[in-house]
């Protein structure tokens, strides 16, 4: 078998992955098959420029440009001689953004000089559609089936990290205990399904009510607990109020009759010593007193 240059490009150009390299002043000598296919740039296009000229641009995934710092993987691997494996963000032709994993080996030539580099590169969609689905999952192990808000242990994380940030930083915030009023007779009169109904009516009711910030969560069966963020006990009792007021004029419409109901609440800010259950136990323990003074009313204490 005759093997010359030629071979060698069919090689690299039957390969699934882009291959590229550079010379030690980082102006791109090669570009293969692949990697026309995968960044839209044809070799006749970035065949003697540099890939700072507008060409791949590498970033990661916080922005951050890395040609030609010490972050760039072929400076790297051409300074410190070793292969080096980075999941970076690259240009497009097209202008977008695709994630590849890279992979740079520094090249030498016959005296072991250092000569230039190769990267190798894979879009790394796969990779990135099974993060997505790890993410999604994610979502549905914290999202409550019903309501499709945060689940509990989805408000239990939110809780904790607020309550590291309060002790950490200062941050203060403040709990809404929620729960419905007079549920059972609800389910009832009207059965588990209109039930459902409404616990998603004041789902939504609340989610759609608070600031992006804060964080609403289906604690159990028809109890919700609300975070609020960057408050003091005015306004914690502001949202809480405006919260009652909304759910009070919920209905959930029926063929025959209009559903309504009402909510009590407990509302307290968080104290630097607070754990989950100290907090909550303040909260619930006011949402009680919401229901022994006639409920649909919220109780505070600081
Ligand atoms: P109170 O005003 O004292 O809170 O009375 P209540 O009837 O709301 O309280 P109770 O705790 O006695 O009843 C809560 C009811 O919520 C009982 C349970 O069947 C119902 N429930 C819990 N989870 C669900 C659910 O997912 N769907 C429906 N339809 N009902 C639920
Ligand atoms: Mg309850
Ligand atoms: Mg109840």
């Amino acid at each position: 078998m005759n093997i010359d240059r030629d071979f060698y490009k069919t090689l690299l150009d039957g390969l699934y992955e882009g291959v590229y390299f550079l010379d030690r002043s980082r102006v791109i000598r090669y570009w293969n098959r692949s990697a026309e296919r995968i960044t839209g740039y044809f070799a006749d296009e970035v065949l003697g420029k540099r890939c700072s000229d507008n060409v791949l641009m590498h970033v990661d995934e916080s922005g951050r440009a890395l040609c030609g710092s010490a972050s760039c993987p072929a400076v790297a691997a051409m300074t410190d001689r070793r292969a080096h494996e980075v999941e970076v963000y690259l240009h497009h032709k097209d202008g977008h953004r695709l994630p590849a994993l890279t992979r740079v080996a520094p090249i030498r030539d016959s005296k072991g000089e250092i000569i230039g580099a190769v990267e190798v590169f894979t879009d790394n969609r796969k990779l990135h559609e099974a993060q997505q689905r790890v993410e999604n999952l994610e979502r549905l192990a914290l999202m409550d089936q019903l309501t499709e808000i945060g689940n509990r242990r989805y408000g239990e994380v939110y809780l904790q990290s607020s309550l590291n940030r309060l002790a950490r930083y200062g941050w203060p915030f403040g709990l809404l205990f929620a729960d419905i009023d007079d549920f059972k007779k609800v389910n009832d009169a009207y059965g588990h399904e209109v039930g459902d109904m409404v616990l998603k009516t004041v789902a939504k009711t609340l989610i759609h009510n608070v600031r992006a910030s804060d964080c609403v969560s289906r604690w159990g069966g028809e109890e919700f607990v609300i975070l609020i963020l960057h408050a003091d006990i005015g306004h914690i009792e502001r949202c809480g109020e405006k919260l009652l007021a909304l759910i009070r004029h919920c209905s959930v419409t029926l063929d025959s009759s209009i559903v309504q109901v009402t909510v009590s609440m407990g509302g307290t800010c968080a104290r630097a010593d607070d754990t989950i259950e100290t907090i909550l136990a303040r909260a619930d323990e006011l949402m009680y007193r919401s229901k022994q003074g006639g409920k649909d009313r919220l109780t505070l204490a600081p």
